[in-house]
């Protein structure tokens, strides 16, 4: 399972590897006392999104724009061209993502959902079906905004936390064959593929199957639009476990990768190693000049779309890191390391381990505890009591309702997201955040369970608050 001979614990004659980076600026982190960690998950309503970071030790609720920039990239942020029209770091940033995703035409966002709202708008219309390997929450809210119905096309083993398939991202090509037979190829604008595959527990697609994908999308002439937000990190995958990959760099991967696709969508967020920004690219010039009308309308002009020209540079430079080798072995290296600690005292975690986050299966953990008493909300607040460690639901909360019955969404999967931040913590923390997750495993008979007690209409799981049993 282990995707390098990494191995842990101390033994002698052991070659470690290190991270890539030394430390220039650090940051004080508060500890608290059990006593206000559970005054502050109560005011919170047993929700880690309603915490303030202040209270919290270890912060592991996402990688999103939680990213420690590089020296570089803060240099590039005193190169600003903070023109309203034109700025030299939109070029700048248009000439990163043509050189390392390889697309023609770049559209830029204030961030991932931004470009999913137009290219939902764009390519949508009332009535149709959007296939996709595994839903994410901002996508699939802009797909039915639109008037869309996703369709989940993922192969099975990615909704069984034990299978040890070392692609579960994979799109399962007679689901979306029987779709496109069912509802007819003229009612499917795009097929939507994220590589890593976020809610499956940060599972890569490979390229077999990205290639196989874009064979059958051909014959029946669908588009395909790709999640890249973790894009660069499913080449380290694809590199580690495909034949014919390993000598190849990320950077050769990714391009590859995402020649396979019309277009992508992009929360620079994540991979892209910067604290916000995002962007949409596509190869078509008709449906980018859409495009281009409609960013102007949602985010701003099309040369900052909702970004400052610093941003821009610090997201042009931290693609240029991203699909570094050394930077992508440490980055995934750290969560396998976690999670290699977690497997190996017996707490149970989603496998293989994926590349942004280790996944709790909190099914596991609390076997008897009903799904609509929230085991993964649960456990995230247990997690938190515990030691500070802020980690994130995702399961029957973040599933949200069914919109046509009105009912909870029971996924298979309840999970709570360790997530790391890209070069945030050291492998201290993640001893650290280990040790917490064994205690409130070894507690695991002692927990009750929640009560949602004030539900939001949409994206509940940001804004949600619950009671004990
Ligand atoms: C974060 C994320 C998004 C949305 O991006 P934001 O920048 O948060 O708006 C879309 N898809 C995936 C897979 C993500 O992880």
């Amino acid at each position: 399972m282990p995707n390098t001979t990494l191995t842990t614990g101390k033994q002698r004659g052991r070659r470690s590897w290190a991270e890539p980076w030394k430390v220039k600026v650090v940051e004080p982190l508060k500890v608290t006392t059990r006593e206000q960690r559970e005054r502050a998950i109560a005011e919170a309503g047993y929700n880690t999104f309603l915490l303030r970071s202040e209270d919290v030790y270890i912060d592991l609720l996402t990688d999103s724009g939680t990213n420690a920039m590089s020296d570089y990239q803060w240099a590039g942020m005193m190169l600003g061209d903070e023109a309203y029209a034109g700025s030299r770091n939109f070029y700048n940033l248009e000439a990163a993502v043509q050189k390392y995703y390889g697309y023609k035409y770049l559209v830029p966002s204030h961030q991932g959902r931004g470009a999913e709202h137009i290219i939902s708008r764009v390519l949508i219309k009332p009535g149709d079906y959007i296939p996709g390997n595994m839903y994410f929450t901002t996508t699939r809210m802009h797909q039915e905004m639109a008037g869309g119905t996703f369709v989940d096309v993922i192969i099975d083993e990615a909704h069984d936390s034990q299978s040890l398939h070392p692609f579960k991202g994979n799109v399962d090509l007679q689901k979306l064959e029987d779709l496109i037979k069912r509802v007819g190829a003229e009612k499917i604008p795009y097929v939507s593929v994220a590589a890593t595959v976020n809610m499956a527990g940060g599972q890569p697609i490979s390229m077999q199957n990205m290639r196989d994908v874009r064979a059958l999308c051909n014959r029946h002439g669908v588009h395909i639009i790709l999640d890249a937000t973790r894009a660069a990190e499913n080449a380290w995958f694809i590199k580690i476990h495909e034949e014919g990959y390993a000598g190849k760099s990320v950077a050769n991967i990714l391009r590859e990768l995402c020649s396979y696709t019309d277009g992508c969508t992009m929360s620079g967020k994540k991979d892209a190693l910067v604290n916000i920004g995002g962007w949409l690219a596509l190869n078509d010039y008709d449906l980018y000049e859409e495009a281009r009308n409609l960013v102007v309308v949602f985010e701003g002009l099309h040369t900052y779309g909702g970004m400052a020209g610093r941003d821009m540079e610090a997201m042009a430079r931290g693609i240029e890191e991203s699909v570094q080798d050394d930077h992508m072995r440490a980055r995934i290296g750290q969560v396998e390391y976690l999670g290699e600690l977690l497997v190996e005292w017996g707490v149970p975690i989603v496998v293989p381990i994926g590349g942004h986050a280790i996944f709790l299966d909190a099914r596991r953990f609390y076997p008897d505890m009903p799904q609509d008493h929230f085991p993964a909300q649960t456990l995230a607040a247990e997690l938190y009591v515990d030691s500070g460690i802020r980690a994130m639901e995702r399961g029957v909360v973040s599933a949200g309702r069914d919109p046509k019955t009105g009912q909870h969404r029971y996924p298979k999967l309840e999970l709570v997201r360790l997530t790391i931040p890209r070069r945030v913590y050291t492998q201290a923390h993640m001893d650290v955040t280990a040790e917490a997750v064994e205690a409130v495993y070894q507690r695991r008979a002692e927990a009750r369970g929640l009560k949602m007690i004030y539900e939001p209409k949409y994206l509940r799981f940001f804004q949600a608050r619950f009671e004990p049993l």
